[in-house]
């Protein structure tokens, strides 16, 4: 087998050339080094060991020095938003605004930033007054997505809904966003009993997006508090279509509707047989009250002993142990108690909401997250956890 030895000589060269680049590049990057002032990397130390008071000073002596780089005056600006010292914020981007012979660009850069401060402030007014001048502009789109957090803020829903719907694109439809925004407005007609003008907004929802939950329950409501109970019935009975996990969120009303037509028996019946197809549903507590109501402690520990050999529950459980202890010898209930007594613990430790987006738990159900600002991103059944 012939080999051709000359292909071995060619390896040295590529290493001498690597060599060679690295040097050049290595000389570049001091020579920049030595025109890049002291005080920008002792404020780029600062932010990598989260000192941001240090960070901040040592930035802005070096904007003070060199007040040819707006770049770095951003990043102080967004340092001090950071820190909360939004005042020090609007007054760099004041004193920006005033450089002579601004382009449209810069300056539109300069009032988002200014908008942005006094959106942190707390001045909304100004920020929105200053971000409506943007739409037009280079950061239109920004200045848009921007006021659409502003309007979710003040809870001012016709806004949020027109610009939202100005923000549709190929990528966001905000088809979901959106009749979340009617559901805010239905909701809020429903509190003060206007109700064909909640009708409204709930179809508004639906046309909008109609896997909407809400706007069936909220139709169910609006239904019930109008005195149809077969309607509200069916309003909630959408949701099995739309999603089922929510169907535990309308589990106690659907009941009070069978219960105002003088049918319980056909609402536990209900629940049992959504109990049974979405087993991962949270309803045996609820189930277990309605049946020992209306048939018996008896059945009632029944149905929950084979919804738990279904799917092993903390509060299954802990009924099942509590029902038992008058049955069970002095030293049987004493361990039986402390069982019971771990159980709820854990049972109330792992009983949150989750948000699936930013995982912020809370006990309290939200179709906003708190945290985050994503939309029905929280789990409906707190037992989820588990
Ligand atoms: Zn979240």
């Amino acid at each position: 087998m012939e080999l051709d030895l000359w292909w071995l000589l060619l390896f040295p060269a590529f290493f001498g050339l690597g060599w060679f680049a690295a040097r050049i590049d290595m000389r570049t990057v001091l020579k920049q080094a030595k025109s890049i002032p002291d005080g920008f990397f002792q404020g780029l130390d600062a932010l990598v060991e989260d000192k941001t008071d240090v960070a901040a000073r040592s930035l802005a002596e070096v904007t003070r020095q060199q007040t040819s780089t707006p770049e770095l005056q951003y990043t102080l600006g967004k340092l001090y938003r950071k820190r909360g010292e939004n005042d020090k914020a609007i007054h760099l981007h004041q004193q920006m605004l005033e450089t002579p012979d601004l382009n449209t660009e810069q300056r539109d850069i300069i009032l988002f930033e200014l908008a942005q401060d006094f959106h942190k402030a707390g001045l909304v007014d100004r920020a929105e007054e200053i971000l409506l001048k943007l739409l037009d502009g280079h950061k239109g789109l920004l200045a848009r997505q921007q006021l659409l957090n502003i309007y979710q803020q003040d809870r001012d829903w016709h806004k949020a809904i027109s610009t939202a719907k100005e923000l549709r694109s190929d990528a966001h439809s905000f088809q979901h966003e959106v009749a979340q925004f009617y559901c805010e407005l239905a909701q809020r007609e429903l509190y003060q009993s206007h109700i064909s003008e909640a009708r409204h907004h709930v179809a508004e929802a639906i046309t909008a997006n109609r896997k909407c939950v809400r706007a069936s329950l909220i139709m169910g409501d609006i239904e019930f508090s109008a005195g149809q109970m077969e309607a509200a019935i069916s309003a909630w009975q959408e949701i099995e279509k739309q999603n089922y996990e929510y169907l535990s969120m309308a589990a106690e009303r659907l009941f009070d509707a069978y219960e105002q037509l003088d049918k319980p028996l056909e609402g536990i019946a209900l629940l049992r047989g959504y109990q049974k197809t979405f087993p991962q549903l949270e309803l045996t507590d609820l189930v277990y009250q309605k049946i020992a109501t209306y048939e018996g402690e008896e059945k009632a520990l029944e149905a929950t002993r084979e919804a738990v050999h279904a799917r092993p529950n903390l509060h299954g459980i802990y009924r099942l142990i509590e029902a038992q202890m008058d049955i069970l010898s002095p030293e049987g209930r004493l361990d039986a108690e402390v069982a019971r007594a771990l159980i709820l613990k854990h049972a109330q430790r792992l009983s949150v909401h989750r948000c699936k987006c930013c995982n912020f738990r809370s006990r309290a159900f939200f179709w906003h997250c708190p945290a985050c600002g994503e939309w029905e991103s929280f789990t409906p059944n707190r037992s989820e956890a588990q």
